[in-house]
């Protein structure tokens, strides 16, 4: 029997960790956050989001010897301190400051300029829990502005994310630059074509490097940036497996699933073979149709969730060695109008 392993959470991610487990023989268990069971003391813990919920059992859990990555844990979630780190070891990131009790919009317009987006500091995310911020619209600034950061809007050309992760001896992998489309904050899409964005590859490893290292930090963790000419300014470090690394299910040999259980249990971590151009799409706030399973490439992930608007669902991986093929799927793939731009969007770049 292997090093068990449990995981905080029972959502889609805490799913694919344990049916990836299931596949190398590494010993996976789910916890409810809500009233997790304290696992044997030779159990390593890892969560499937940054966020859970304050009670007795997640409390006794972060006491666990077995709780990983107590220092990442303890400073990415809260967007302060994940920015203040970011300003000290010196990588990019947009402008932002913190609103003082007595500022209005137009305090933060002078420091920050036009247009900026007001995110708590916690608990946010999918575009949850933030409010754009005009200069021409005259918002007031809601009273949670004492729990938030207010961060300048980017005119990026485009959002990428580097997956990637580190060893229990320091050592670090990653996939290949991905680039991101959202609708209204939410993934909708994710394209891995692997030479897109080479001439970014080093710069991006190294960021993620120095963060990695810096906290000792061991898994998989995610880093989402926007793309500003030819520079990276970081948004947003998931310390998780991340809705932008879903396609390596299909695209690389060991998916980030994997990876991320590989590196806590000490196991061997070479780079990820990749199968060249996979598409990701993102079944959101839909219920499950069988129609999907007549596109002969896609794989479909189904969470087996309740259908909620803009719930994510499940997703469709698309690979092919030829990107053509891949854009031919995604064009007979039944989905709903909302999802007009975000196909169009992919298919610009499957066949450019
Ligand atoms: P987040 O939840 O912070 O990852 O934001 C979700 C999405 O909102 C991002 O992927 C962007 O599309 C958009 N967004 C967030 N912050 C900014 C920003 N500072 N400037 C422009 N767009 C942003």
């Amino acid at each position: 029997m292997t090093q068990p392993i449990a995981i905080l959470g029972r959502g889609q991610l805490g799913w694919m960790l344990r049916r990836a487990g299931d596949r190398i023989g590494a010993n996976v268990q789910l916890l409810d956050p809500q009233a997790p069971e304290q696992p044997a003391p030779d159990t390593l813990i890892t969560v499937e989001s940054e966020h859970w919920p304050d009670n007795e059992g997640t409390r006794a859990l972060r006491q666990h010897p077995g709780w990983q990555n107590a220092k990442t844990l303890d400073t990415l979630p809260s967007r302060i301190l994940q920015k203040t780190l970011l300003d000290e070891l010196q990588l990019p990131t947009a402008p932002w400051c913190r609103p003082k009790v007595s500022d209005s919009a137009e305090d933060v317009h002078n420091t920050l300029g036009p247009d900026f987006l007001l995110k708590t500091d916690r608990g946010g995310y999918d575009g949850r829990g933030q409010l754009r911020v005009k200069a021409a619209e005259n918002t007031a600034l809601p009273g949670w502005k004492n729990e938030a950061i207010a961060e300048s809007a980017i005119a990026f050309d485009t959002e990428v994310s580097l997956v990637g992760a580190r060893g229990r001896d320091g050592q670090c992998v990653f996939y290949h630059l991905t680039e991101n489309y959202h609708r209204q904050g939410v993934l909708t899409v994710s394209l891995n074509q692997p030479e897109r964005f080479a001439a970014l590859q080093p710069a991006a490893e190294a960021m993620l490097t120095k963060l990695m290292t810096h906290l000792d930090y061991v898994g998989v963790m995610a880093m989402e940036c926007f793309l500003v000419g030819d520079q990276l300014l970081i948004n947003e470090l998931a310390p998780r497996v991340h809705n932008s690394g879903h396609w390596t299910q299909d695209g690389a040999a060991i998916c980030q699933f994997e990876l991320h259980l590989r590196a806590l249990l000490g196991w061997p971590m070479p780079k990820p073979h990749e199968r060249g151009t996979t598409a990701m799409v993102n079944l959101l706030g839909m219920e499950h149709q069988k129609e999907w399973l007549t596109v002969p490439g896609a794989r479909l992930y189904w969470y087996n969730k309740v259908c909620q608007p803009g719930r994510k669902m499940g997703h469709i991986n698309l690979q092919h060695p030829d990107p053509k093929v891949i854009a031919q799927w995604l064009r007979t793939l039944p989905l709903p109008k909302e999802y007009d731009a975000s196909r169009e969007w992919a298919l610009e770049r499957l066949t450019s």
